[in-house]
């Protein structure tokens, strides 16, 4: 597994939930995984041993030698090994892709280095390599590396290749000039394979070279082979369609369950999530500085501050609700600067309604979704999203758009599905702030006025299995027909 983040040493999305959580399961299914990953400066910070090997070696950046040396950690409980390029220049910095000032210059440098160099670690590891799964674009060279046999190494001739889209709208484009820091030829710099309308595209590179293609669910699958959603590749997915699988993200229960959640002042389960829910509420006031009105709902949002997740309409709906509709609200999140100025000022209008944090505080994350009423996601769009299914878990119904995982994931409280006892969220489908008014307001009315309804919808989804067993089973069966796609090729 070659990831740009994975929990529990760097995360910034979902993207690290997957890249930490698949590889436990799939260890504890009997398989030997292996994750390589940058040494970020901040690694360190997830409490577990990472000590240094002895294996240090020269990567071919751009014809310039540059020093890598491996790192090692283990998880405890798991047989999976965490091995972590380390080369202070490019990792050794605040963020793993940006800062408030925006991206890093030489992301494309700093990755295509992660890339041979990860490939090199593997070499001198000697592992007999089956599959070589890579997330996104920042480690989407590898499959055109092993495709074309680029650096030579031996596991090369055996590996089959999987790359998993965890969001299509980041690419990784870059301009024709950094096309040397990749280290192919520049015969493959055609509009079929690694170019884009004259720049350098690793997303597309890595849709193009990988033998089997996921994404992180079915919707969010059929979506990006549309014009409307395809982000500019999906006359590349629509080609690669028969190769292409949605698997839902599953959810870490160890990490995320309210029966046993160490940030929780109360932990609680099915039976006793409404004493759990209030005392979790109660500490959260208290800590956020927020008066405890339980009569009220508490309407939780914790994502990044990005176009992606809908805050067009959040805003807006804010701004007529804070004074005028009964209900508190709480925020967690951090990203552009622009919704960190609107969102303050909107605290500042707000009062005791609303308590906002920016910051990326794992702790407060959990304690939101368990002490929030109704979740909301009102996301553009949404490969997957695992904030709701955490919402189900914790009791906490989520309001969604009907996108992508979101679709796949939340069932819409209408008279039919609670009939079939089968509903669990509330689900709009015009992107609009009167839709999500609409939906918003049915929730918090359900919630206030109809006890009995709530309580179904809140158990029905605290009683959904969305562990990562059901997404591992389909992993290996993607891997399986990665393997025989690399047999018949040889
Ligand atoms: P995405 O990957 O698009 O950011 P997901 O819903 O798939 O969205 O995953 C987001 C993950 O990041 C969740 O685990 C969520 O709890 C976490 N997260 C996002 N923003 C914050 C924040 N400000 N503080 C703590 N956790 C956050």
């Amino acid at each position: 597994m070659f990831t740009s983040e994975a929990v529990p040493f760097a995360k910034t999305g979902g993207l690290a939930d997957v890249s930490g959580a698949l590889p436990l399961e799939l260890a504890a299914r009997g398989h030997r995984c292996i994750v390589v990953m940058p040494a970020y400066r901040h690694i360190y910070k997830a409490g577990i041993d990472i000590r240094p090997t002895d294996i240090g070696f020269a990567v071919q950046v751009s014809g310039r030698a540059v020093a890598a040396r491996l790192l090692k950690a283990e998880v405890p409980n798991s047989s999976v090994e965490f091995y972590f390029v380390d080369q202070p220049h490019y990792f050794d910095r605040q963020g793993i892709y940006n800062e408030i000032s925006g991206d890093y210059r030489d992301n494309c440098e700093r990755f295509s280095f992660f890339c041979a160099a990860a490939a090199q670690a593997v070499e001198c590891l000697g592992i007999d390599v089956d599959i070589a799964h890579v997330h996104d674009w920042p480690t989407a060279l590898i499959p055109a590396y092993v495709a074309t046999q680029h650096g030579g190494h031996r596991w090369y001739q055996r590996a089959a290749t999987v790359i998993t889209i965890h969001n299509l709208a980041y690419q990784g484009r870059f301009h024709s000039s950094d096309y040397h820091w990749t280290g192919m030829d520049w015969k493959y710099f055609n509009y079929r394979q690694m170019e884009y309308y004259g720049d350098l595209n690793l997303m597309k590179t890595g849709l193009v070279f990988a033998d089997r293609l996921t994404t992180v669910s079915h919707t969010y699958a059929k979506e990006i082979q549309t014009a409307e959603n395809g982000f500019g590749l999906d006359g590349v997915l629509r080609e690669r369609a028969d190769r292409l699988t949605g698997i839902v993200n599953g959810v870490d229960y160890h990490i995320w369950d309210p029966a046993k959640d160490p940030h929780l002042p109360k932990t609680y389960d099915v039976h006793s999530w409404r004493d759990g829910k209030a005392e979790c509420r109660r500490q959260l006031s208290d800590e956020l500085g927020i008066p405890f009105e339980p009569h009220l709902p508490l309407i939780g949002l914790v994502g990044r501050l990005a176009d992606q997740k809908g805050w067009d309409l959040v805003i807006p709906l804010m701004h007529k609700w804070v004074h005028h509709y009964p209900a508190q609200w709480v925020i967690l999140g951090t990203g552009d600067a622009r919704y960190h100025e609107s969102l303050g000022y909107l605290a500042s209008q707000a009062g005791h309604r609303l308590a906002l944090r920016l910051e990326f505080s794992d702790r407060l994350a959990h304690r939101i979704e368990a002490a929030s009423d109704i979740f909301l996601m009102p996301s553009r769009f949404e490969p997957c999203g695992l904030n709701q299914l955490y919402s189900l878990k914790y009791g906490t119904p989520p309001v969604v758009h009907a996108v992508g995982g979101l679709v796949d994931t939340v069932t819409h409280a209408s008279a039919e599905n609670l009939a079939a006892r089968s509903a669990t969220g509330f689900v709009f489908h015009h992107y609009s702030v009167e839709a999500l008014e609409h939906c918003l307001h049915q929730a918090c009315e359900v919630f206030r006025h109809q006890p009995d309804t709530w309580k179904q919808i809140v158990e029905t989804g605290m009683q959904q299995d969305w562990s990562w067993l059901r997404s591992a089973r389909e992993y290996e069966s993607v891997y399986s027909q990665a393997i025989s796609d690399r047999q018949q090729r040889t």
